[in-house]
């Protein structure tokens, strides 16, 4: 078996996500703010697939954000109780027309990019039975909402 399905408080992988991401940021002028909650936000999956998303969300955020800032980080569950993990930033925001390209194959804006972080993002949560939800608003910033269902684990 080359995926493990396991249950995990995604508050712990965020955590670990943001320890990995932490000095990269400062490099950056920038500060990872994490709200993580009180209360265990269970999903079942591939914890290390789940990780890499964080990864490519978060470091899209330190990328983009020029001047520094805050990157805020939050996980919750919403009222319907679907675990939202929160990652919004303080970067110039992405226009009208960009935003239905971001996350197809090989759509990039950076002269190193892949294009490829989104997609692969996508797709893992897409995998996950999870969605992802993208606003932003020119010149303030740009949210992303990684939707995902509230599994608790069997006992
Ligand atoms: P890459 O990072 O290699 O460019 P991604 O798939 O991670 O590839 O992102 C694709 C494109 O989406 C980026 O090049 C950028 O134009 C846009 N993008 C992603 N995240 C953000 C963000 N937080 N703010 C503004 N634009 C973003
Ligand atoms: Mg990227």
């Amino acid at each position: 078996q080359i995926y493990e399905l396991t249950y995990m408080d995604i508050r712990a992988v965020m955590s670990d996500t943001v320890t990995l991401l932490d000095a990269q940021a400062i490099l950056h002028d920038i500060v990872i703010e994490t709200s993580l909650g009180d209360e265990p936000l269970w999903v079942q999956g591939v914890e290390n697939q789940l990780k890499q998303v964080f990864i490519n969300v978060i470091k899209n955020a330190i990328e983009i954000m020029m001047d520094g800032g805050v990157i805020e980080v939050c996980c919750l569950r919403d009222a319907g109780g679907r675990i939202i993990v929160r990652i919004a930033d303080q970067g110039p925001g992405i226009a009208q027309e960009q935003l239905v390209k971001i996350g197809q194959p090989f759509y990039t804006t950076k002269e190193k990019g892949t294009g490829l972080g989104l997609m692969v993002s996508y797709k893992i949560v897409d995998n996950h039975q999870g969605g992802i939800e993208v606003s932003s608003r020119v010149g303030e910033g740009t949210t992303f909402d990684i939707v995902l269902p509230y599994t608790e684990p069997k006992a």
